[in-house]
């Protein structure tokens, strides 16, 4: 069981070894980085998971076994998508904890305004969740678009006050369809079905041929990101 020796009130501080760690484990496997970030601040971390794919949290349940996995459940989430939850639970014995939003009843904000939809359903539970964790571990990679070219595979998130940590952001969707079919992990049926990028049911569509993999995702909107990482 990993001891912590950061924690919410003290990470800050690290900044300097935070950024220092970025460049040392660049080249690292998903797992060691995982398994550095624990060593610093022990369980007190949480890893996110939309399942569309398991491949990060597979990687985190088996480099530190018992660690919390954490998937937010906006009522819009596809049946695919809880399917995949509860058949990786199931066959991993994994620490999965689902998160609701405050805010219950269905209210259709989807159709008017994605922007506060997200807010409501997907950021103020993630906050929720992180104002208690010093750590947080994410799927986000590098391929997945511009404004995530640059991520790097742990930084100091300064809004939520915690060691982020993304140690897929090298992953290629190559290295992706590899881990799993290594592994033998549960996959979205979605996938096969055009769906390379899985949200809400109502924000996702399937995309064609060599189109953007999130061209699925708010598509004839301007909004690209639903507000967790930026
Ligand atoms: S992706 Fe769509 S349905 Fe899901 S929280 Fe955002 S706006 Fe709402």
């Amino acid at each position: 069981m990993p001891v912590a020796t950061w924690n919410k009130s003290t990470i800050a501080d690290h900044v300097d070894e935070i950024a220092s760690a970025a460049r040392d484990l660049e080249n690292a496997t998903p797992g060691d980085i995982v398994r550095w970030a624990a060593d610093r601040v022990g369980f007190d971390i949480t890893v996110t998971c939309s399942f569309e794919d398991v491949v990060l949290a597979h990687v985190a349940a088996i480099a530190v076994p018992g660690i919390e996995i954490v998937m937010i459940d906006t009522q819009y989430l596809f049946a695919e998508t809880q399917w995949l939850a509860e058949e990786f639970r199931k066959k991993f014995d994994v620490n999965l904890r689902v998160v609701h939003p405050l805010q219950v009843t269905p209210d259709n904000l989807w159709q008017r305004d994605t922007e506060a939809c997200c807010n409501v359903r997907k950021v103020l539970p993630l906050n929720a969740v992180l104002a208690e964790k010093s750590g947080w571990v994410t799927g986000v990679r590098r391929i997945d678009g511009p404004t995530r070219a640059q991520t790097p595979v742990v930084s100091l998130d300064t809004a939520r006050n915690v060691l982020k940590v993304n140690p897929l952001a090298l992953y290629s969707d190559e290295e992706m369809d590899t881990y799993e079919f290594l592994h033998e992990l549960p996959r979205n049926p979605l996938k096969d079905r055009g769906y390379p990028s899985i949200g809400c049911w109502p924000c996702t569509k399937p995309v064609a041929e060599g189109e953007d993999k999130r061209a699925g995702r708010w598509a004839g909107q301007a909004k690209t990101e639903c507000g967790l990482h930026i």
